[in-house]
């Protein structure tokens, strides 16, 4: 019969930041069982840093960047390595079916949420990050997965884990020195997984096919791209620089979002003929308000693009295609015009159908994915995004 009192949190607490070799990591590494049942290492990234990782027959597991621990994690859930998980009791001296609300008379302290589906603690030392089934099982019990305990805040780095995304973690293509990245390839790779559906290209940053013709013209500092993985929801900035080796790396929302980028130059600066004539057709930017609304074109159409907010939590945007007598009153007032235009599309509510704007929203209408994508690539250097960057 165990005790109910058992608390080795200390021994996982006392690894973090510490080195594999540090007793105080072997500590924990006796803890799990003596001698790791699997180890993966992976070279994630350029400049690249190691990542290595401990799995124990005990349900155990160790990760480390560069050789400091920066996330240890019990885990529930039965893997090959370990198909019984780990026994919680021996841990936190409670339940393996523990609810969220269990999990904080333990740990002392409220959870906080990174995200909807991510509770985590604060705890002396580190974070404590639970995941449930679905993301959201934490009421009933029986859902608890993990635990990963790890040095930085949840939702403000990348989780340790992630490392090993099926999806995202083999994309790098390396040249032949380890630390080169081989700039063809990756793009190949990223633009064959943007194509299958498997990443997100963010269209406020340089699109992946511009990006090695903008590098070439020497015009940008640094050429950016940024692209989300579906799986992991991880940003990936592949960035190629005037003046030094292009990088790789993988960032969490907050990271990728103020890493600077200088104002993409026009097509005929640095496109080929087919390029240009694209953008030609493409959709292009022609005015806007800070924080209301953007103008844009596409072969003489104007459409507005007007932000609403229904609450803290809804920030979105209506597109419009200006009709008839819109027309007439911008061909006379102008940006003011507009922006007295946006004024009453927010004010109408444009997301309730009581609003005539709401029929009219073509982001409510097939199609409305590509359209944000289309109007944001036309945006790009326009945005506060793009104030905020510079
Ligand atoms: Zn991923």
């Amino acid at each position: 019969m165990r005790s109910r009192r058992t608390n080795n949190l200390p021994i996982v607490l006392d690894a973090l930041a510490l080195p594999e070799d540090d007793p105080a990591t072997r500590r924990l590494a006796d803890a799990f069982g003596g001698q790791p049942a699997a180890v993966t290492e992976r070279r994630v990234g350029v400049p690249t840093r190691r990542s290595r990782h401990l799995q124990f027959a005990s349900g155990g597991e160790i990760w480390l960047h560069d050789d400091t621990v920066v996330a240890v994690v019990l885990r529930l859930e039965p893997t090959p390595v370990a198909p019984r998980g780990i026994d919680l009791s021996d841990w936190l001296g409670i339940d393996d079916r523990a609810t969220l609300e269990q999990l904080g008379t333990v740990m002392g302290t409220r959870p906080r949420f990174a995200g909807f589906g991510t509770p985590y603690f604060t705890i002396d030392g580190g974070f404590a990050r639970a995941t449930f089934r679905d993301d959201r099982g934490w009421k009933e019990p029986g859902n608890l997965l993990s635990l990963a305990f790890t040095v930085e805040q949840p939702g403000l780095a990348i989780r340790p884990e992630d490392d090993d995304c099926p999806t995202c973690s083999d994309l790098l293509a390396r040249g032949d020195d380890d630390e080169q990245v081989d700039v063809d390839a990756t793009t190949a790779a990223l633009a064959d997984a943007v194509a299958a559906g498997l990443l997100t290209e963010d269209t406020h940053w340089v699109r992946l096919a511009d990006l090695r013709p903008l590098h070439a013209s020497g015009l940008m500092e640094r050429a950016e791209s940024q692209l989300t993985c579906t799986t992991c929801r991880r940003i990936i900035c592949f960035t190629l620089l005037r003046n030094a080796s292009p990088t790789f790396g993988f960032h969490v929302l907050d990271d990728a979002r103020r890493r600077p980028l200088g104002e993409i130059p026009p097509v005929d600066q640095w496109g080929d003929a087919a390029r240009i004539e694209q953008e030609r057709d493409a959709m292009q930017y022609v005015d806007h308000e800070p924080a209301a609304w953007f103008l844009v074109q596409q072969r003489g159409v104007l459409h507005l693009q007007a932000r609403y907010t229904r609450s803290a939590m809804v920030d979105d945007s209506v597109l419009v295609r200006l009709d008839e007598s819109e027309l007439t009153a911008y061909r006379t007032g102008g940006h003011d015009y507009l922006s007295a235009l946006a004024r009453a599309i927010h004010d109408s509510a444009p997301y309730d159908e009581a609003s005539a704007y709401h029929a009219r929203n073509l982001y409510r209408q097939p199609g409305a994915k590509e359209l944000r994508a289309t109007v944001g690539a036309a945006i790009v250097n326009h945005t506060w995004l793009a104030q905020q960057r510079r």
